[in-house]
């Protein structure tokens, strides 16, 4: 067999969860000068540049959600699959034990994490045979905040803001459009969109997610799609979502567009969404040993170039200092556009932490406390435990809980991603409490914020899903949804579709 397989293929799924391809950065700097300094945008990009320098300096995992592994793998006649796969899975599980991947498998009935980022259907690997000699495999982390914003049109359809989508280039053109709004900052924007046009259900999303692995400076060998892509690219930034929904100049960094046949009865656009922490590398492999001959996306003998020239938060000087746990008057104190820096106690909660607190009483007190939405890469060391990755995950999954968690248990300060709807405004504003978003994807530079790992409840939910209790100090975020019913995400959906109205496809 191979000898250098195994390790190939766990420096490739080291690299890719830890280095964000040129390609990527390069788009991502562009995106940095494009925003205005001072701006709630540009303080957000300034904490993804820093989390891209310190995960590549750290060879950390740049975000938390190291997403469902996807190995497309070209082998010549002859390869023996069946080996392969098995030690893909292997080096997926050595990567997992360390911490490089959050271990993210769950059993979709009973919500067990196998632990080890394998059970059915994960990871997903595809193999097809073709005429070179040698065998190519590529990566890419797509993360589950940006796969939940994935849609898919069957055309002809009606649409928001856009009206009619027809079966033409145009109607093509105002599904992606839609995609993207309707994405707002929950995909953690700025993204990239892989778009088919055509095929079936399935093969439909396939192709789309496929269109990830071309580069963002890929000019399409379609004309017709070429132009496709340029007219999506020069009138999406005008939404002004912005990065992380924010509002901004910059919504999107990319936009590929494929195309497979279809059914005379069937018109799909179906569209991927792809966040800004786009992890896609490759490997051309010696198919005789194994051994890696090249790197694809990435030059290795071209050293890194950091996305930032001196690390740190830049501080404007108007933010606020908040320290847990505390108190109603406090939290109303806020105000929409708030920055705050938070310090002291705070808990994690996602899906599961929610879903019991519904049930049964907190194991912790949660008076006057700083709830966070996410699932941490934790690892132990000796008996104590350190968080590795910690950036916040998709709030709006909690809003059918949340609302009544912060009336029952006295929470003042909830941190996410994304917003949340109009339940939880009412509940910020009736029982006082505020909604913070931190930057999707900074698990490098949120990890930093926290100082100790105190103790963990429900650890049977499995290491994402656990309540840790941490101390933190000088948390970065902003505050998006007050206690006066303001949201600044209802705000920016609003002034965004209008401007959809606008664009007049
Ligand atoms: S950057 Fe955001 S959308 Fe992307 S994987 Fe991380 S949390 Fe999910």
């Amino acid at each position: 067999m191979l000898p250098s397989f195994f390790d190939s293929v766990l420096q490739l799924i080291v690299r890719t969860s830890t280095d964000l391809p040129p390609d990527v950065r390069a788009a991502m700097k562009h995106s940095l000068i494009s925003e205005p300094e001072g701006t709630r945008a540009s303080q957000a990009l300034t904490i993804i540049a820093q989390n891209i320098d310190l995960a590549a300096d750290g060879e950390g995992a740049i975000c938390q959600d190291t997403g469902m592994p996807t190995f497309e793998v070209h082998v010549p006649v002859g390869a023996n699959q069946i080996w392969m796969r098995q030690q893909i899975r292997e080096a997926v599980q050595e990567a997992t034990k360390r911490g490089k991947l959050r271990p993210n498998s769950v059993d979709s009935i009973t919500g067990k994490n196998s632990g080890d980022n394998l059970g059915p259907g994960t990871p997903i690997i595809h193999f097809d045979q073709w005429e070179r000699d040698d065998i190519e495999i590529k990566l890419i982390l797509k993360g589950g905040g940006c796969e939940n914003t994935n849609a898919q049109y069957a055309l002809p359809v009606e649409l928001p803001h856009l009206g009619r989508a027809d079966r033409t280039l145009d109607g093509v053109k105002k599904c992606i459009l839609h995609a993207v709004w309707n994405a707002q900052g929950k995909g953690c924007s700025p993204g990239a969109v892989g778009v088919c046009i055509g095929g079936d259900r399935t093969s439909g999303y396939t192709h789309a997610k496929e269109q990830l692995f071309r580069t963002l400076d890929d000019v399409n060998r379609d004309s017709r799609l070429a132009e496709l892509e340029a007219s999506i690219m020069s009138s999406v930034n005008s939404l002004e979502i912005g990065p992380m929904g924010f509002g901004g100049k910059v919504t999107l960094i990319g936009c590929k567009v494929g195309v497979l046949n279809r059914l005379p009865a069937s018109f799909f656009v179906s569209v991927a969404y792809d966040c800004w922490a786009f992890r896609r590398l490759g490997v051309v492999l010696d198919a005789s040993s194994g051994a890696i001959k090249s790197w694809m996306y990435r030059d290795p003998s071209h050293p890194i170039i950091p996305m930032l020239d001196q690390a740190g938060f830049t501080r404007t000087g108007r933010e606020i200092a908040l320290t847990s746990p505390l108190t109603e008057d406090a939290v109303r104190a806020l105000k929409v556009g708030d920055v705050v820096m938070v310090s002291g106690r705070m808990f994690t909660g996602r899906d599961a932490v929610h879903s019991y607190l519904m049930k049964n009483p907190p194991p912790v007190d949660l008076n006057g406390s700083v709830l966070y939405h996410c699932g941490p890469v934790v690892v132990k060391e000796g008996e104590t435990w350190r968080v590795t990755a910690a950036g916040p995950t998709t709030s709006i999954r909690e809003e059918p809980y949340q609302g009544e968690i912060i009336k029952r248990y006295g929470v003042r300060v909830v941190i996410g991603k994304g917003g949340m709807g109009a339940k939880t405004l009412a509940a910020l504003k009736e029982h006082g409490a505020v909604y913070l978003n931190a930057i999707g994807g900074a698990a490098q530079f949120y990890a930093r914020a926290i100082k100790k790992v105190d103790g963990v409840s429900l650890m049977e939910f499995g290491t994402p899903e656990a309540m840790w209790h941490l101390t933190v100090e000088d948390f970065p975020a902003i505050v998006t949804m007050d206690a006066h019913g303001n949201s600044l995400h209802k705000d920016i959906e609003q002034e965004s579709g209008a401007h959809l109205e606008a664009i007049g496809v």
